[in-house]
């Protein structure tokens, strides 16, 4: 296959017009989301004071495989789609591996990464629905720059509570948020009720996104005119990512290419869930069967190390509960760990799709293993990427040097959802040695669990 090129685009007239729901073709459905109060499935109703109206009808929509991305919206995906597959034969090269390995750059705008595909759509479902503002959290700074970068464009407020340490560490963040008009909250803070309770209990908390999105749900639930939106893990994210893996698809047909081997790092599930979504697809039919592999940080062992239980989105526990693989809402990552992938959950159809087998393997890394990676990928690419990608670029380099030694040219398809030009200081850290890792102990990871809460009747 030496006549494929380095980067295949698709023409902007081959971009899907459609999302690809992934939900909609699970052997088995996830559990329902239930209302914390009630223990009854979520409903539609029960979902709209926190969320967009459209957000929670495609939250629940469990039946349509495919739904029309609106016209306005394509238009604006345009500005940054499609996004190109990349053939990485300098790093095949670098390796000396007869396998092929490509990957799907989603870092090419100025929010650095895939976040921008959902801000853009729930921006303007809040704009059609006639909202004013809306509150979110973020981690390491992208989510909260890709909302910013959106509701600039539609003319909506963001207000972004974006995790205490992470303001510290990536100060820089803050200022292009702010460049695109939004207001940057870092949290715990005084702003809100359940902010002042953690930071009675916890004073010198660094954050998490737990406490975050407590903190936004609250004052979006408290402002009429005024919703939450999240960037991960909800399953209208993960449907809003299908163009990922769309995409990739169809780039990947133009020249009779098949991936063997689907790698993604997994925060909340959304990038690698868009990745793979088509080729899952084919799995569950039957079609083919590629071997996903899931990669997460060792400090953070959500897949590898959680509980399959029913547990709250946040710490404070004013979300509706989903069953999915967690932490606990409780679980507060250690502060050295660099870029995201913190959060103590999982989407819950990537949840029921581990629990299946149909993902077939989560793989914990440390992230000093995870730098060199990045560096060593950088160094033959070009590209800077964000520590998050870099979880996956580890393992592709890993499944690749597999190949080396059994001589087999496997085809490995990677997700890059990100660069990392605001992860400097980590990437500094790295470079001076000083980088160092943490692997939480059972006892640490049961304080986290006893946050999971016993549902009469549903889970002791
Ligand atoms: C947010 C983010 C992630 C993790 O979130 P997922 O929902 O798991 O995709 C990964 N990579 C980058 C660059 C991110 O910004």
């Amino acid at each position: 296959m030496e006549n494929v090129p380095y980067k295949i685009y698709l023409r902007e007239d081959e971009m899907p017009k459609q999302w690809y729901n992934l939900r909609a073709d699970l052997k088995t459905d996830h559990a329902p989301i239930l209302n914390p109060a009630t223990l009854q499935p979520v409903t539609v109703k029960d979902l709209e004071p926190i969320f967009c109206a459209e957000m929670a009808k495609l939250e629940l929509n469990a039946t349509n495989r495919f739904i029309d991305i609106p016209e306005e919206l394509l238009a604006i995906y345009r500005m940054f789609r499609p996004s190109p597959l990349v053939r990485a034969y300098c790093l095949e090269k670098e390796l000396g591996t007869p396998a092929q390995i490509y990957y799907k750059f989603e870092g090419n705008n100025t929010s650095g990464s895939h976040k921008l595909n959902s801000a853009f759509a729930q921006a303007y479902y809040a704009k059609e629905q006639g909202l004013t503002s809306l509150t979110t959290e973020t981690g390491a700074g992208q989510w909260g720059t890709a909302l910013a970068m959106a509701c600039s464009y539609f003319g909506l407020k963001a207000k972004v509570y974006m995790v205490k340490v992470s303001s510290q560490q990536k100060p820089y963040r803050k200022v292009l948020m702010e460049t695109y008009g939004a207001e940057i909250i870092p949290s715990p803070s005084d702003t809100t009720a359940v902010g002042r309770k953690i930071l009675a209990e916890h004073p010198s908390s660094g954050g998490s996104l737990g406490c975050a999105i407590s903190e936004a749900v609250e004052v979006a639930v408290a402002n009429p005119g005024t919703r939450y939106v999240l960037g991960s893990v909800l399953d209208h994210v993960l449907l809003h990512q299908s163009i990922i893996g769309l995409e990739a698809k169809l780039a990947m047909n133009k020249y009779d290419i098949y991936p063997d081997i689907v790698v993604g790092c997994a925060g909340g599930g959304s990038n690698l869930g868009g990745l793979m979504a088509p080729f899952m697809a084919d799995k569950l039919a039957g079609r083919s069967h590629p071997y996903f592999i899931a990669v997460e940080p060792a400090s953070c062992p959500t897949l590898t190390r959680g509980r399959f239980a029913y547990d709250f989105g946040d710490t404070g526990q004013v979300t509706p509960l989903i069953k999915m693989y967690t932490l606990g809402g409780g679980f507060i990552p250690s502060p050295n760990h660099a870029g995201g992938l913190r959060y103590h959950g999982m989407n819950a159809t990537m949840s029921q799709l581990y629990h299946d087998g149909y993902l077939d393997e989560a793989r914990a890394v440390e992230q000093s293993e995870v730098f060199k990676s990045a560096v060593q990928f950088a160094r033959v690419e070009g590209i800077l990427p964000a520590p998050e990608s870099s979880h996956a670029i580890k393992v592709a380099i890993d499944e690749a040097l597999k190949c080396k030694e059994s001589g087999e040219a496997k085809t490995i398809l990677f997700g890059l959802s990100g660069t990392g030009y605001f992860d400097l200081s980590a990437y500094a850290a790295y470079n001076a040695g000083t980088m160092t890792d943490f692997i939480p102990t059972d006892e640490e990871l049961a304080q986290g669990f006893s946050y999971i809460p016993k549902l009469p009747g549903i889970q002791e």
